[in-house]
Order: structure tokens, then C-alpha cells, then sequence
């Protein structure tokens, strides 16, 4: 069987180049060889470890969050309590536990997970083996019903067109080989050269601008969902509010490696643009929050609080463990500050608890 690398190579032998987004599809993706496809990427065995599995902080804080949002918008029954990428289920296991006292809550929610690896949903199966859970592979087999959605590192993991400007006209960042075979960037002209002269027209020549139509796709699907039948988005991942600059990055084993290597065993990302997220879903008639950092989100919903009552009746060495796991969600120089909330809800709903608390 060919080894992904021989499939994009022979992908780029037939037509010259392949582009940076159509790269980040296959390596992710694809179904034998594919990043999601076959590893189980995440936590300390994995390539890269993820705020919920930093600790149960995080995931009992969001429920929290969720579940005051429900409240404030009416207590709606039923509803769909949706996670989009659930990784190893941590997050809505911890959610789960967290919203369990909530009056009415779990006895009104059906849940969902938006999931595409086979692999990681074996994994979340096994994780949240008590509850009824729907598994669906788009935003867009949602069911019509008020929903209340989390989607956490997930937005980062959706493939990215990366254009630049040369000597005035718009290209395309593709994937060629090099006189010794090996993948090399490139540019190609670009069909969308018109478009982005209009939108991005004083971004400087050679500064490529990333643009994610996948990101775009799903959240003009969830916007429609959103506006005929009510609830929230909220979003947590690292990233910038309309920056330029390339920010393809590939992870390995926690460390950064070349992300024209080891295809489909490094998690290939981008940062999200919260811009461009924002707009998508004003134009379709949603209120977007501004992007609160992490650490201020989660200070904001009592965080220490929580600490305190989890950890007061632990010896030393344990309470260490959870203060030093408190510290990596919250603090500037480790996720606090990068790491970046944002939610979308209907224009007339009630103000957000802490991304709208002004
Ligand atoms: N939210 C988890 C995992 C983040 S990793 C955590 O915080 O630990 C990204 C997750 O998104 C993985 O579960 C991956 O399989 C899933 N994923 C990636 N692209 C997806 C897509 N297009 N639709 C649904 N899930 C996707």
C-alpha cells in the first residue's frame, strides 16, 4: 500500500504542485494514512496536550458557563448539548460530572459529538460508556432544536489556504518537489487573485494571509442553526483577530518539527483568525463577543475558587499537582494568555456570564 508521502508525491508528479490547504487535508485527514485517522494524538503519550487534559478545571468551568447560558435563555427543552472535536471525550465527561446538580439540565439535553476520526470516537465511546450519545460527522446533521455548543482546540485543526502577494499579484502557497525529490513550498497564480485584491488589498507584498473556507463553511452552518433555533457557540483556541504572517505549525511529541515531514504523524495547525470567524457569523446575523483570553475567562468564572474547594482536604504533594495544572490553564506566559475564548449567540440574547460581563 502507498505510504501518504508516495500519494501526495504522485498527486504532485500529475499536476506540477499541490496546495498548502489540499496538503493539510491529506495529512489530517486522510482516511488510511491520515494524522486523525490513525494516532491518538493527544495527552502526555501523544504529540500535544489540550487544556481539558491539563485539568478538570477547565471542563467543569465550561459545563458551568453552558449551563448559566441555558438558564438565562430559558431553561429550553429539549435541547442539544454539542461538542465539536471531542479528542479523548475528556472535556465532556468532565462537563457532564460538572453540570449533574444543574436542576433539569442533563434531563432536557440529548448530546451530540461532532466527530470525524473513527479512532478518536472508538476513544470517546469508551470514555462516556454511561451516557446516550449521538456521534455525527458535520455541523450540519445538527438537529433542529435550541443547541449549546463547545468546541475546544477544534477550530485550530481545520485546513488553511495560505495566499501571498507577489510583485502585486495574489498566489497560492503550494507543495512542490525539489530538484532532489523532496516537498518544497511554492507559488502558483491564483483564481481568487480579483477577491483578494478587494478584501486584503494593502497587505504588503510577500506577507501571506491564511484563509480557512472549511472554518468558514462550518460556522456559516452553525450561524443558520443558530438563528432558527437558538443557544450558543462558545470557542477556545490559540489565536489572532485578523493578523498576517504564516502560522502553519507541526508538533511532534510536544516538540515543533518541519511541517513538510513525518505526513500524517505531526499535528499540522494554524491559528485561528477570530476576525474573520467574527464576521462570518455577523453577516449571518449573530452577535459575536470580542476573544477574552483564556486565564481571564477562567478567573472570571472562579476558577480559584473551585481550586480551593477541590484541593482542601488533599496532603501537599496532590494540591501541587492541581495548583501547577491551575497555573499552565491561567497564566500569561503558558495558556492563559495565547489561548482565546470567544462565543456567538442570537443579537437579542441575554448578556454572555464573563465575555459579556462589562
Ligand atoms: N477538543 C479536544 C481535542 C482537540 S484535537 C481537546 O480539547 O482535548 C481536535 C479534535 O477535532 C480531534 O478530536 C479531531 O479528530 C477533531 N476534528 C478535526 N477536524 C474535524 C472536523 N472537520 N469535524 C469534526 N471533528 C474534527
Amino acid at each position: 500500500m502507498a505510504s501518504l508521502k508516495q500519494k501526495i508525491r504522485q498527486i504532485i508528479e500529475e499536476n506540477g504542485h499541490i496546495s498548502v490547504e489540499k496538503y493539510m487535508k491529506l495529512c489530517l485527514y486522510d482516511p488510511t494514512h491520515g494524522y486523525y485517522s490513525c494516532k491518538q494524538p493527544i495527552g502526555l503519550m501523544g504529540d500535544f496536550t489540550t487544556s481539558p487534559e491539563i485539568s478538570q478545571l477547565f471542563g467543569e468551568l465550561v459545563g458551568l458557563w453552558l449551563a448559566q447560558v441555558w438558564l438565562a435563555q430559558g431553561s429550553k427543552k429539549p435541547f442539544a448539548l454539542v461538542e465539536l472535536g471531542p479528542g479523548k471525550g475528556t472535556l465532556m465527561s468532565d462537563i457532564l460530572r460538572a453540570t449533574s446538580n444543574v436542576p433539569n439540565f442533563l434531563q432536557s439535553a440529548s448530546i451530540f459529538l461532532v466527530e470525524t476520526s473513527t479512532h478518536l470516537r472508538r476513544v470517546q465511546k469508551n470514555r462516556l460508556k454511561d451516557f446516550e450519545i449521538t456521534w455525527l460527522e458535520s455541523v450540519e446533521l445538527l438537529p433542529p432544536i435550541p443547541l449549546m455548543i463547545i468546541g475546544n482546540e477544534f477550530l485550530d485543526a481545520l485546513p488553511t489556504k495560505q495566499f501571498c502577494k507577489v510583485n502585486g499579484a495574489w498566489q497560492e502557497r503550494c507543495v512542490k518537489l525539489n530538484k532532489s525529490g523532496n516537498f518544497t513550498f511554492c507559488y502558483t497564480p491564483s483564481s481568487r487573485d480579483h477577491e483578494l485584491q478587494l478584501t486584503h488589498g494593502d497587505v504588503p507584498n510577500r506577507k501571506i494571509i491564511e484563509i480557512s473556507d472549511q472554518a468558514t463553511d462550518i460556522i456559516s452552518k452553525l450561524s443558520s442553526k443558530l438563528l432558527s433555533n437558538g443557544g450558543v457557540a462558545i470557542f477556545i483556541d490559540y489565536g489572532h483577530f485578523g493578523a498576517v504572517g504564516d502560522t502553519l505549525q507541526s508538533v511532534r511529541n510536544h516538540k515543533f518539527s518541519d511541517p513538510l515531514r513525518n505526513l500524517g504523524k505531526s499535528d499540522l495547525t494554524t491559528l485561528v483568525n477570530f476576525k474573520a470567524i467574527s464576521e462570518t457569523a455577523v453577516s449571518r446575523g449573530l452577535r459575536a463577543t470580542k476573544p477574552l483570553s483564556q486565564g481571564a475567562f477562567l478567573k472570571g468564572l472562579g476558577i480559584d475558587i473551585r481550586l480551593n474547594r477541590l484541593t482542601k482536604n488533599l496532603s501537599e504533594d496532590k494540591k501541587y499537582i492541581h495548583v501547577s495544572a491551575r497555573n499552565r490553564l491561567v497564566d500569561e506566559d503558558q495558556m492563559g494568555e495565547l489561548f482565546k475564548v470567544f462565543a456567538l449567540a442570537l443579537k437579542d440574547a441575554p448578556c454572555l456570564p464573563v465575555l459579556e460581563d462589562f
